[in-house]
């Protein structure tokens, strides 16, 4: 039987084919009126430019483990998968492409560059859609969604016409990030800060009277030419008695007035005094309105100087003009002095160039109102559960502190916001299609806003957006909230919150049970993967050398609770390793069955019920952990009882009962048993290691006692169940024993060199007659896994000269050794061993008695030291046992 198992494992052929067999068998498909009880998930929508990097690997390894937990559970899964249109990431990546053909944006307009984007997608957006296959996602791909499809832009404009006619969608001149290389208004998340060593100018600004002046300190000192005020506070007793007067804006031709503000100022920086500009920083904005100062632009989009900079600066890029100002300070005797400074500062998320505050017209949600809503929902226990759970008090800090959120971005690629302006009288209309005529004055012509929408707004919808709302579909009613979200945490706030707050708004219910954030993947020393350092490999390299279940089962395997993943590729060889050792323990099982037979009564040999005993306690404690998320320490439990309890133990010691004709129940017991652990060990790993169980599990099929009622294929074979009468408590103690005794029968070998294939007579002396028959019961496999014989002797029989002893317990034995060694060339050995150990002992010693290293050297190099202190000493105890053992008697 069972002769389709080749000798070698080939992932590449069995990968391509079983996933060929479940999506033809549509296994992945949800039916939302099943009446199973539902379980679902939605993907965390890859960007149409993505390319499959190890982040993505692990993130859906585990979403693809849950749901085929879930599905062999007997739940009806929906892993919804789509892609995200990724507004300027993608439309970098067109306009780059277009430029290489020499196209440029401008000059083919906004329809033909859409048109552009969307021939781009058709073709290079399907890329990671299709490496997702090749890792082994069981996602539901007759639902595939696409954040830009039709169905979910009807969803987007939908709820942006619903919020904007609650008012809680608004336009406004505001002070954003602007990004002058991507062109476009971020929102304060894409906007990265990161501390820089910059320069802090202290500038003289003379009175407009002239009886003196006052110093202001600046990081940016271009913006002097926006400025149009200068403010202190009004207690320091250095400036307040200017507060009136006003001084001449060095550089232009310019007064302004000297303000006091005793909340937006802070005495103790700097000189105590700062500049106003309310159209280029967060803080001058806020104390502009308050004190109604105008605000002027003195910066283009794309981070030139504009006219109100001044003839002198004007077309000049921000940071000459910087320069130049500096000089031209420098040059007036104005500049008092430059001081180094370390301070924040905002960079592009997508492109990394530094961002410019800037006075401009977007549009905002108001996210207040939204985010008390969770914050109650908080109180109330109702939100999702976060896992690791220190992350709910970030997000408690973030929903308490939450800005409007700034909507809109100047590209083409994107949602175009549902707003007209009427050509006559400027009202704005938000509605799905263009009006016919102005609702306000029936004029005609109409423009639609220019701006798309921040592509975090349609994500924000996915969880009800790709399920079809806003009907009211069964999808929805069966499948929503969903179960589980799994996401990196560093988009915690982009798009969990963010979710969140749009299904309760929408949904009036969260989106999701249960969110576990992803850690993040770095390499074996601990550093970031990224290109420029050459440590980021391409998994679908590893896929083709290792296999996918290689790749996916070490991610599991290196996934600590919380913690950073350090991967290398040795790691994805240990996967593959234990694939091959699936694969050879299957051959070694397969090999030996015959056609079922039923009515074989229940085995009491005891090795058959301390495997199944073992198997009950796997089954109970993998089902657990899964459903706690505990990803590694599953695939850890998984392994140890595969390759330890299984392959090591159980399959070495059946391996006489098998070749055994003089005792034929013996063998059918051992072989069925086999199969039985070897069949409900492949579903618990089939989660894990897709591929390889279901190639396994079809070619034992035919063995299985009912093999016709068993489904089509492991992937939706039911989870194992645990069944507590099978858990052997007496079994699993005697075997340990057993265990026990073979490895000490295994150390005596090691320890006098005792060939291999020579076989030792081992005496015990057991007071405990219960033992005794244990032990007599296996001496056949005490046999065949130690290469000796076990004899048992009375308490007075005396030992004879040159054994090996131990005591195990209440139990003593010894080994005669000669005839089996040569007695003195190893007391020769095991003396000039004993006296290299001492030599290398000494030196540690040494080393540690000297103050200066335990005081200078690494904590870790000491503490290694003092461990080979520990094993040095331990050696020569064994050496010394040994030697005394020998020259015995
Ligand atoms: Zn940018
Ligand atoms: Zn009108």
């Amino acid at each position: 039987m069972a002769e389709g198992l080749p000798p070698q494992y080939d992932p590449g052929t069995v990968e391509r084919k079983w996933y060929a067999f479940w999506e033809e068998h549509q296994f992945f498909h949800a039916d939302p009126a099943s009446g199973k009880p539902p379980y679902s998930i939605v993907i965390p929508p890859p960007n149409i430019t993505g390319i499959l990097h190890l982040g993505h690997v692990l993130n859906n390894t585990i979403q693809d483990v849950l749901i085929r937990f879930k599905r062999m559970q007997g739940y009806e899964t929906l892993w919804m998968p789509g892609t995200d249109h990724a507004g300027i990431a993608t439309h970098v990546v067109v306009e780059r492409m277009l430029a290489e053909r020499g196209i440029d944006r401008e000059e083919i307009g906004r329809e033909r560059f859409v048109e552009e984007v969307w021939r781009w997608r058709e073709q290079y957006g399907g890329t990671i859609i299709r490496q997702l296959k090749e890792l082994g996602c069981s996602c539901d791909w007759k639902r595939e969604r696409f954040t830009m499809d039709e169905g979910l832009s009807r969803s987007v404009l939908t709820v942006f016409i619903a919020l904007f006619e609650k008012k809680m969608i608004y336009r406004g001149n505001r002070i954003i990030h602007w990004c002058p290389r991507c062109n476009t208004a971020l929102s304060n998340e894409e906007s990265v800060p990161r501390d820089e060593q910059g320069s802090l100018w202290r500038i003289r600004y003379p009175l407009a009277d002239g009886t003196g002046g006052i110093s202001i300190a600046t990081t940016r000192p271009e913006t002097m030419l926006g400025d149009v005020a200068v403010a202190v506070h009004p207690e320091d007793e250095r400036h307040a008695h200017l507060v009136g007067k006003r001084v001449s804006l060095p550089l232009t031709d310019r007064s302004v007035p000297i303000i006091a503000d005793a909340e937006l100022v802070d005495q103790a920086f700097g000189t105590g005094v700062v500049k106003v500009t309310p159209a280029h920083d967060f803080n001058d904005f806020i104390l502009g309105n308050k004190h109604d100062l105008p605000q002027i632009v003195i910066m283009d989009e794309d981070g030139t100087m504009n006219e109100a900079a001044g003839p002198a600066y004007r077309g000049l890029d921000r940071f000459e003009c910087r320069r130049r100002v500096v000089k031209d300070l420098e040059d007036l005797g104005l500049l008092e002095g430059i001081e180094g400074h370390v301070h924040a500062v905002r960079h592009c998320q997508r492109c990394d160039s530094v961002l410019e505050p800037r006075l401009s017209r977007q549009w905002f949600l108001k996210t207040r109102p939204l985010a008390r809503r969770l914050l109650r929902a908080l109180e109330e226990d109702r939100i999702p559960g976060i896992t690791p759970e220190h992350w709910e008090k970030t997000y408690r800090h973030w929903l308490e502190n939450i800005e409007d959120w700034c909507l809109s971005r100047q590209l083409w690629w994107g949602h175009r916001i549902p707003v007209w302006y009427c050509a006559s009288c400027g009202s704005a209309h938000a509605g799905i299609e263009a009006p016919g005529q102005c609702g306000r004055c029936g004029h005609g012509v109409l423009h639609q806003d220019e701006d798309v929408l921040d592509t975090w707004f349609s994500s924000a919808l996915w969880p009800f957006s790709t399920m079809g709302w806003p009907e009211r579909t069964a999808e929805l009613r069966t499948f929503y909230p969903t179960s589980t979200l799994v996401t990196g945490h560093d988009i915690l706030f982009f798009w969990v919150v963010r979710m969140m707050m749009m299904g309760y708004e929408f949904m009036d219910d969260r989106p999701f049970d249960d969110v576990y954030l992803t850690s993040l993947v770095r390499d074996i020393k601990g550093r970031k993967l990224s290109k420029s350092l050459g440590n980021s490999p391409d998994p679908l390299e590893v896929m083709d050398t290792y296999g996918a279940d290689a790749l996916r089962y070490a991610m599991m395997l290196i996934a600590p609770h919380g913690q950073d993943l350090l991967y290398s590729n040795e790691q994805v060889e240990v996967g593959r390793n234990f694939a091959n050792k699936m694969w050879n323990a299957a051959r070694l099982v397969l090999m030996h069955q015959k056609p079922p037979e039923s009515g074989l009564p229940v085995s009491e040999n005891l090795w058959d019920r301390w495997i199944l005993s073992r198997l009950d306690r796997t089954v109970e404690q993998a089902t657990r952990s899964l459903e706690q998320y505990a990803f590694h320490e599953t695939a850890l439990l998984l392994y140890d009882f595969f390759w330890h309890d299984f392959c090591d133990w159980y399959l070495e010691a059946i391996k006489q009962r098998l070749y055994d004709e003089t005792d034929a129940a013996s063998a059918d017991h051992a072989r069925r048993t086999a199969l039985l652990v070897l069949e409900q060990t492949l579903r618990l790993f089939h989660p894990f290691m897709p591929f390889i169980t279901e190639e396994i599990w079809q070619q034992l099929r035919p063995c299985l006692d009912d093999r016709d009622a068993e489904p089509a294929g492991i992937v939706v074979a039911p989870w194992p169940e645990s069944r507590p009468a099978r858990v052997r408590a007496d079994a699993e103690e005697d075997i340990r024993y057993v265990q026990e005794l073979i490895g000490a029968i295994r150390g005596v070998r090691a320890d006098f060199r005792v060939h291999p294939t020579q076989e030792m007579a081992v005496h015990c002396r057991v007071a405990d007659p219960r033992l005794i028959e244990v032990l007599s019961g296996q001496a056949r496999a005490v046999q065949s896994l130690a290469r000796c014989t076990l004899a048992f002797v009375d308490g007075d029989e005396a030992r004879p000269a040159g054994c090996a002893s131990g005591v195990l317990r209440d139990m003593e034995f010894y080994i005669p050794l000669s005839g089996l060694i040569d007695l003195e060339i190893e007391t020769v050995r095991l003396s000039r061993e004993r006296t290299r150990v001492e030599q290398e002992l000494e030196k540690v010693r040494k080393r540690l008695s000297n103050g200066q290293f335990v005081q200078k050297a690494p904590a870790d190099v000491v503490e290694k030291e003092k461990d080979k202190q520990n094993n040095y000493e331990d050696m020569i105890g064994r050496l010394n046992r040994n030697l005394e053992m020998i020259c015995a008697g």
